[in-house]
């Protein structure tokens, strides 16, 4: 049986998944089964932060799986200890705390019951989340993600999430009840198509969250960790902001699972002994495996490139003037490519996102959609110069080859 047979016999079909088999990666490249070469600009979705087998984080992860990769919370692990420290002075910069978590959906889960137990004392409990945010798929992160098609066919939901629509401040005050408790939003939606929060909006929101005694809650398990240009995407919308929580994953760990939270020092204690736990979370494996890449972001100035990247990025698709884009929307190598379906051909029945993805596959580039309209461009945070203009060139030619004649 091929890998393709295989998994649709074995593996449960939640997926829908491009015809291509990974079997290895070396930084922006990988290869497939048949020893064809690609350029990553998909990096495991903002994932492979380094690149791929990135030697700091091979080596991190050979020489702790060979010392201790487990031993659960009911011991003090320094591995753990010394990444939450990193976190908290070296890339949030406000005293706080950090619970260590496996995956997005479990950190957003936890600021979803840190907002819980926040709003007890007052008996509120009501979150509002955004329109087309993306915040995981258990059933808490599930509904707070503001899009029905990923609720369908799940209820009953849990109760107390209000969904407004973001950039739209007025509609959050109209929103606002005497049971809400907290905002929890991407400060750039990733999934729901790359929609940047404006500035005057995160400012409006902790303006208001102040003036209401609610919480400001960010995910930036996309955005993260120097994605955007700054090690926080909030940081790159709105320098200065200080959240009451913050969640991570994807970029954290550069390939290997890790997710994360953060809460503000002064909320601390509402999680003591016995709140909230996970086996695995903030083992000592997973914990040397995302200092190591966190610390490489900081020691090699991985911002200052992703910030020369975009920038080589946007002045090359505006030279192109091309007829079949309509923007370029994002920040940092968070970057979403905008279709103008007016110019495209592409088969009838298909996705134009999607048709387009995988005539790049066949040109030698991964990348991801983001709905229907959005081709994603996310490669590593230490692309070069070279690997954006080969993969931007390939980009070029399939959106001309796709040009109604
Ligand atoms: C991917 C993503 C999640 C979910 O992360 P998982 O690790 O898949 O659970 C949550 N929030 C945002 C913003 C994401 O992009």
């Amino acid at each position: 049986m091929t890998t393709t047979e295989k998994t649709k016999q074995y593996v449960l079909e939640t997926y829908g998944r491009f015809p291509l088999t990974v079997t290895r990666g070396e930084g922006t490249r990988v290869w497939d089964e048949l020893g064809r070469e690609y350029l990553d600009f998909c990096s495991g979705i903002a994932v492979c932060s380094l690149g791929h087998c990135h030697p700091a984080l091979t080596q991190a992860i050979a020489e702790q799986s060979a010392t201790l990769m487990h031993c659960s919370n009911l011991y003090y692990i320094k591995q753990q200890a010394d990444l939450a420290e990193l976190i908290v002075e070296k890339v949030v910069g406000h005293p706080g705390k950090i619970f260590f978590s496996n995956s997005g959906a479990e950190a957003v889960d936890g600021l979803i019951k840190f907002a819980r137990r926040f709003g007890q004392a007052t008996g509120r409990y009501d979150i509002i989340t955004f329109n087309k945010s993306f915040h995981g798929r258990t059933i808490g992160a599930m509904t707070a993600t503001a899009q029905a098609k990923i609720h369908e066919g799940f209820d009953p939901l849990p109760t107390g999430f209000t969904y407004v629509e973001p950039n739209d401040l007025d509609a959050v005050r109209a929103a606002l009840t005497d049971k809400t408790i907290a905002f929890l939003l991407e400060p750039i939606q990733g999934e729901g198509g790359v929609n940047p929060m404006t500035k005057e909006f995160l400012e409006g929101l902790a303006a208001l969250a102040q003036e209401k005694d609610l919480l400001l809650l960010l995910d930036e398990v996309q955005c993260g960790f120097g994605r955007t240009g700054d090690l926080n995407g909030y940081d790159t919308i709105a320098p200065g902001l200080v959240p009451d929580g913050i969640s991570w994953a994807k970029g954290m760990g550069g390939g290997f699972p890790i997710g994360s939270f953060y809460i503000a020092e002064k909320h601390a204690h509402l999680l003591g002994p016995g709140s909230h736990g996970s086996t695995y979370g903030g083992n000592a494996l997973a914990c040397a495996a995302s200092k190591a890449v966190i610390e490489t972001i900081i020691v090699e100035n991985l911002t200052d490139n992703v910030k020369t990247r975009e920038a080589q990025i946007r002045k090359t698709i505006e030279s192109w003037n091309h007829p079949a884009i309509t923007e370029v929307r994002g920040y940092g190598l968070l970057l979403g490519i905008a279709l103008n379906f007016d110019a495209l051909d592409v088969p009838k029945d298909s996705i134009p996102s999607i048709h387009l993805c995988t005539a790049l596959i066949e040109k030698g580039l991964l990348v991801p959609p983001a709905g229907p309209e959005i081709v994603r461009l996310l490669p590593p945070l230490n692309v070069s110069a070279d690997e954006i203009n080969q993969a931007l060139q390939l980009i070029k030619e399939a959106l001309d080859a796709h040009l109604k004649s």
